[in-house]
């Protein structure tokens, strides 16, 4: 995903891609990138600064947290990125203050710009800390292990499926 800035004119320099999955390199034992990469949008020139405002989609399978099923989930993620030129001096990121909230920033080299690892890091970012097959996936029972989304077993315990949350409730209960 790479783009050259002498490509980029007055005018800016729309571009409308699709990366192979495998360049990502998102292949992890809980999260797998399943489509290919479809990032659209435009680059436009602020003086030294290259502006990239578009968005990425994609698939991912990730297992859920609460269930531990694999899940399916796609990202329709906004790319929205600001390209500084790499300095040599031992100035970091942070001291580029930058006024716009969710706008990331990355360094550019050689007269190219390169979206893939931003769009690797929004990949990653659009999945919650907390991934879950459904908002109201009820979990494993964690009395027997059931899967609670396919079948009630016969276990007492009756709650949120989550372990960690019964854990807080018993707590709770004995706080009362
Ligand atoms: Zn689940
Ligand atoms: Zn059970």
């Amino acid at each position: 995903m790479i783009f050259y800035i002498e490509q980029i004119y007055e005018e800016g320099l729309d571009f409308d891609v699709l990366e192979p999955k495998e360049r990502f390199d998102l292949d992890y034992a809980d999260i797998v990138l399943t489509d290919d990469v479809k990032a659209k949008g435009k680059l436009e020139k602020s003086g030294e600064m290259i502006l990239c405002q578009g968005s990425l989609q994609t698939k991912l399978s990730a297992n859920c947290t609460r269930c531990l099923q694999v899940f399916s989930f796609t990202v329709n993620a906004k790319l929205s990125v600001n390209f500084v030129p790499k300095v040599e001096s031992n100035r970091s990121a942070d001291d580029i203050e930058l006024s716009g909230m969710d706008v990331e920033q990355e360094f550019y080299d050689e007269g190219q710009i390169d979206l893939s690892s931003p769009s690797r890091d929004l990949i990653l970012l659009s999945l919650s800390q907390v991934m879950l097959c459904g908002e109201d996936c009820l979990g494993l029972c964690s009395e027997c292990g059931a899967n609670l989304n396919d079948n009630k077993c016969n276990c007492k315990y009756v709650g949120s499926g989550d372990p960690r949350l019964a854990v807080l409730q018993q707590l709770k209960d004995k706080l009362k």
